[in-house]
């Protein structure tokens, strides 16, 4: 086996023992293995060592790697998505996490319409810092946005989905963590399907696991640095 097999069995079984250690199940912790900058034929190794899910920022980016790639991975979208690029962000992805506004979800079900999609999952991005610098919705806003893209036909909600600041130690991450599975847990009230919780990257999966996370975002624990010079 490679390095990069190595390190995603070495992060599935960080993830088990975080599971265990937090009494829950290894099997409700999906990892998506983040794969931007680095180029498809690597992409194509971790696949093939068992990454089932991938995550990509840019959409440019995905559309030359994709086909590249192959298999059969689920590709979800985590960077800031653009309005006009709502229609090839539809062709390519099967999660769309980043969502924030309305108007971007208005784009995505119409454009699903227009390719004979019947439905799209997202999840709301929430910026429980409150930094300028984050994207995502505000906290107190959030209930509103799910119950307006809530009501276009083909977008399902599945739950919401943070970065919180970055720090050195990961301990200090769990705060923001926590308030993101407590926004869930409140929001989920009279809302069903809001399951989803994704938290947590390579600095601080472990964290985000003893929070709740049903989803973490590893990139750098698998393939090592990012390679600046293969993006698109
Ligand atoms: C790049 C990125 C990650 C992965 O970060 P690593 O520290 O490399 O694991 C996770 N989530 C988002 C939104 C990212 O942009």
């Amino acid at each position: 086996m490679g390095q990069v097999a190595d390190n995603l069995v070495m992060v599935q079984e960080r993830i088990a023992v975080a599971c265990r250690r937090a009494g829950r199940a290894a099997d409700e912790v999906k990892l998506v293995v983040v794969t931007k900058t680095h180029p498809a034929e690597v992409i194509a190794r971790a696949v093939a060592a068992g990454a089932d899910r991938l995550g990509e920022n840019y959409v440019q980016e995905a559309a030359r790697k994709k086909p590249q790639v192959g298999g059969k991975a689920q590709w979800h979208f985590i960077g800031h998505l653009q309005t006009n690029k709502a229609k090839q962000a539809v062709e390519l992805f099967d999660v769309i996490e980043t969502m924030d506004r309305l108007k971007l979800g208005r784009e995505l079900d119409r454009r699903c319409r227009a390719a004979g999609r019947d439905s799209l999952d997202v999840l709301v991005q929430v910026n429980v810092s409150g930094e300028e610098s984050k994207s995502g919705g505000s906290p107190d806003e959030t209930g509103a946005l799910i119950d307006e893209l809530a009501a276009l036909p083909r977008l399902r909600v599945r739950g919401l989905m943070t970065m919180p600041p970055w720090f050195d130690d990961p301990e200090d991450a769990r705060p923001y963590f926590r308030r993101l599975r407590e926004l869930r847990d409140r929001l989920a009230a009279g809302r069903p399907g809001l399951d989803e919780l994704s938290m947590g990257m390579s600095g601080d999966f472990e964290v985000a696991i003893e929070e709740g996370a049903t989803i973490v975002r590893v990139g750098t624990a698998i393939f090592g640095a990012r390679c600046v010079a293969a993006r698109a």
